[in-house]
Formats: C-alpha cells, sequence, structure tokens
C-alpha cells in the first residue's frame, strides 16, 4: 500500500493512493488522527474505511509522517563507497577510527526540520555555503520495542519513506557531534509517501539522486554496511523505540563533497531522489529571504 498525508482545501488528511487512476482515497480518521499523518494508521487490526477518491492533482502532497514527535534518527556512513569518499573530505570528525566505521554511527535531526516533497530547502549563506544532499532510504517504526533482536527486527517495520538528509558540510565538520549541521531548518525533505513494508525488498531495492538531472548517487540497499535488522537491534538495544519513529539509514557515495572540487548546492537547484517501489521525492533549493 501506497500512503500519504496530504491538505485538501487546508484540511489534513491521510489516504490510500491509486498510482494508475492518479488519486487519493482518504481514510475516514478524525481531524486529530489525522494530524498525525500516516502514523494514525500504525497499530492498527484493520484500517479505517475509506472515503470517495480525489484527483491527485486537487490535493497538496505533505510529509507522510509532518512532524514526528521525536528526533529522527539517522545512520552516518552506511554505504562502503560513501563512507570512504566522505573519510577522504576532510569534514568527517570521525575519519580517525577509520573510514568504516567497526558500529553503526547514529544521530538524529530535529523533528521542525521536516518539509514535504516540493517544498524548498531554505539556504541560508550567513550560516553556511557548503549544503549538500543525501539521498536516504527511511524505515518507519511500527511496533515499539526494547531489546529488540536482528532475528526478529523486520517484525518493528511497518514501512518506508525517502528522506534528503541535507546536510551543511561546515557545520558537520566544525562541531563533532553532527546535530547542527543535519538539523538547520527544512533539512529533512521527506516523502513523497510512505509504503508499507511488504512493498520492498531490501535486497535488491535502487536508490537515485539527481542535481537538476545529472545522476550523482546510483546504488541499492542491498550494498549497505549494516542492513535494517542491525539497525533496529542496535538502536534499541537500551533504548526503546516507538511506533512512529523514523530511521534514515545512511546514503550512497556520489554526495556534493565526495567531488573535487565539491559540488555545494545553491539556490536553484533541483535534488530528485527515487526509490524504486517508494516514488520521487524533489525538492527546490532557495537562497533564504
Ligand atoms: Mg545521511
Amino acid at each position: 500500500m501506497r500512503l500519504a498525508t496530504v491538505s485538501i482545501n487546508g484540511e489534513r488528511r491521510v489516504g490510500l493512493v491509486d498510482l494508475d487512476d492518479r488519486t487519493i482515497a482518504p481514510f475516514d480518521l478524525t481531524m486529530d488522527e489525522a494530524a498525525k499523518g500516516v502514523v494514525a494508521l500504525i497499530g492498527r487490526e484493520t484500517l479505517p474505511p475509506l472515503l470517495s477518491p480525489i484527483g491527485l492533482d486537487r490535493v497538496r502532497i505533505e510529509a507522510p509522517i509532518p512532524r514526528p514527535f521525536r528526533n529522527i534518527f539517522c545512520v552516518g556512513k552506511n554505504y562502503y563507497e560513501h563512507a570512504e569518499e566522505f573519510a577522504r573530505s576532510g569534514f568527517d570528525s570521525s575519519a580517525a577510527a577509520g573510514a568504516v566505521p567497526k558500529f553503526p554511527i547514529i544521530f538524529s535531526k530535529v523533528p521542525e526540520t521536516v518539509i514535504p516533497s516540493a517544498a524548498a530547502v531554505r539556504i541560508d549563506p550567513k550560516v553556511s555555503p557548503a549544503i549538500d544532499y543525501e539521498a536516504e532510504l527511511a524505515v518507519i517504526i511500527g511496533k515499539g520495542g526494547r531489546g529488540i533482536s536482528h532475528e526478529r527486527a523486520m517484525e518493528h517495520v511497518w514501512g518506508y519513506t525517502i528522506v534528503n538528509d541535507v546536510t551543511a558540510r561546515d557545520l558537520q565538520g566544525r562541531h563533532s557531534q553532527w546535530l547542527i549541521g543535519k538539523s538547520q531548518d527544512t533539512f529533512c525533505p521527506m516523502g513523497p509517501w510512505a509504503v508499507t513494508a511488504d512493498e520492498i525488498d531490501l535486497g535488491n531495492t535502487g536508490i537515485r539522486c539527481f542535481v537538476n538531472d545529472e545522476l550523482r548517487q546510483n546504488s541499492n540497499t542491498r550494498l549497505l554496511i549494516f542492513d535494517i535488522p542491525t539497525i533496529i537491534a542496535t538502536l534499541s538495544e537500551g533504548l526503546t523505540l516507538q511506533p512512529g519513529d523514523v530511521i534514515a539509514t545512511g546514503t550512497p557515495a556520489g554526495v556534493g563533497i565526495g567531488f573535487d572540487p565539491p559540488k555545494y548546492l545553491k539556490s536553484g537547484d533541483v535534488v530528485r531522489i527515487e526509490i524504486d517501489g517508494i516514488g520521487v521525492l524533489e525538492n527546490p533549493f532557495e537562497a533564504a529571504a
């Protein structure tokens, strides 16, 4: 199932997307329930009834989880070639420990960074001239838990979406914790919608990123260093994961700092991320007013 959070005449709705008909059928949810986005559907024995479908061209797409209830968990350096390019870049405060980490590197982005597909990412040149993109598969947790085993981890996955883990590289490098460089306003485009876990074969899912139609990242989720069960087992060892948690699983090689000289984003650029089985997340980058 492909599930979207949308705005219809200014009201937030959560619905089932039909790409053949280009429609969305909203679920019969209260306004308070719909305010949570697709999280409103997690943990239900049966889904709520569907209302009449509406053309996708008549709704505004919001992020599937417009405001996560807490920080988005993120994995750093989780594809081999990207781990090497980042360690070489000079911005990797963890490089002394080796390019490829022994254990998953976990950081987070604040919930207010989330914006939907098509919304502008704001570049503030007074804060950072070194803005970069990172195409990532994001996991949405369904069943919470602590001490989740590797073997049972996938039972806790409700679905997936796409995020662009936008990063201010100079801030990431200056502070050994990455939170500031990763949590600038608008730095987490998410969407365009979520898909349920059954829609994705983690062993073979293509992930691509284009900047102004130039292919920059082209990889596959089978190439993750730490797979999703390992990430869930690691995170939940002593930290209780909760329904609606979002985990961005890391980006492949081909980010802007992988080039010499680096290719940072500038106002007017458009970043398009495609993940097979999910869809296309596309955002313009614009100078902050
Ligand atoms: Mg990342």
